[in-house]
């Protein structure tokens, strides 16, 4: 099984050499046969090639079982035509990547602001309000005056349903509880038909039990009762900026996993970004990292029929809950006092040891 390993900026290169060295002691220990294959991205081969993704790399993840993505610094890229190709979009477009599954649970001894809450968030990852990739030719965002700013948000019926399919599956297999985020009473076309879609969708989900929260609702609801939310599913923004908020709130975005997946490929890419205030500092918490590249072989294991793969997961899941339980091998974000190689140390010691 081939991995593409892809560092990314700020932070990147220190979280992922974290994770495949778990990855390097999983697979010894439980002969995964994984081939990892490092390449540079961002800005390392912007300096380099000229562009922050280069053909070789496009071409190499369409070709792997999996790709693990670093945090990108999109916002401080050159334009496109000078080579700063946003790496999060061309991913999630190109390989069809539609559902960014992110989970936000309160682990035991963790620090979090919120007593509750075990939930995952399935957030639509190809349409919406994400106006600079929802088009097949030219943006959907542009000013027709300079004082008139348009962007346009796009829902298909298809990709609506597959999110939902998504959604109740995963609800299925977890407590039965499911929650459409939406903003109908405004946007009573956009939202309404991501609704119509989930309704029809649940009529093959008997058994799960599912209601709707407009999306300003959420947001105080999130905070106010987490624990009464189980499968949120919503659409791309408002699963970005919804996710971000349950990370917070379990303890922060140093542990906020995410799996990109669609029917032929997955990204593990943690929610968070490249921290380029600590960059370089040994501060980075690997843990969301460590939990999206778990995520990955959960997925992997789970779609090729592997025991070993969805073991080396749980494994890796719960070597890195072990440590954050403890305030000696905590990272600074949560009042800890580890760096980054040490909480890594530690995490390869546990799964050789084990
Ligand atoms: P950010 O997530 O990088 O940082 C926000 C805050 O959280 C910072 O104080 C940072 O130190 C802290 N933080 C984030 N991850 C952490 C970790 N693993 N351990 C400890 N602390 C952590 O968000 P930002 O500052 O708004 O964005 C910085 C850059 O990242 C921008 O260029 C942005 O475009 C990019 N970005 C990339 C992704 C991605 O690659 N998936 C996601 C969001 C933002």
């Amino acid at each position: 099984m081939r991995l593409l390993v892809l560092p990314g900026d700020g932070i990147g290169p220190e979280i992922v050499a974290a994770a495949t060295a778990a990855l390097g002691a999983l697979n010894r220990r439980f002969r995964l046969g994984l081939e990892l294959v490092h390449r540079d991205v961002g800005f390392a081969s912007l300096e380099n090639v000229g562009t922050t993704l280069p053909a070789e790399v496009m071409a190499l993840a369409t070709e792997v079982d999996g790709v693990l993505l670093g945090p990108v610094s999109t916002e401080e890229y050159p334009p496109a035509e000078k080579g700063g190709i946003n790496l999060s979009a061309w991913f999630r477009t190109h390989l069809d990547l539609y559902a960014n599954i992110r989970p936000s649970h309160v682990r035991p001894g963790v620090p979090a602001h919120v007593p509750a809450m075990d939930l995952v968030i399935v957030r639509e990852n190809t349409e919406g309000f994400y106006a600079d990739r929802n088009m097949a030719v030219g943006s959907g965002e542009f000013m027709p005056t300079p004082d008139v700013a348009l962007a346009i948000g796009k829902l298909t019926v298809a990709g609506c349903r597959r999110i939902a399919v998504t959604a109740f599956e995963l609800a299925r297999r977890r407590r039965g509880r499911l929650t459409a985020v939406h903003k109908a009473n405004v946007l009573r076309i956009y939202s309404g038909l991501f609704l119509d879609q989930v309704g029809q969708v649940s009529r093959d989900y008997p058994d799960v039990r599912w209601d709707t929260v407009i999306v300003d609702a959420m947001a105080a609801l999130l905070v106010r009762v987490p624990e009464r939310f189980d499968v949120v599913v919503t659409t791309n923004m408002f699963g970005d900026i919804l996710s971000d908020e349950a990370a917070e709130l379990a303890g922060g975005l140093g542990l906020a996993a995410s799996l990109n997946a669609g029917d032929r490929h997955a990204v593990a890419q943690a929610a968070h970004g490249s921290a380029p205030d600590i960059a370089g500092q040994d501060r980075a918490n690997p843990a969301a990292f460590m939990q999206s590249v778990a995520m990955l072989l959960d997925h992997l294991g789970a779609h090729g029929n592997r025991r070993d793969l969805v073991d080396a997961a749980a494994c890796l899941n719960a070597g890195t809950d072990a440590l954050l339980a403890d305030p000696a091998t905590r990272t600074p974000d949560l009042g800890g006092t580890a760096g980054t190689k040490a909480f890594t140390e530690a995490l390869v010691g546990a799964i050789s040891a084990g």
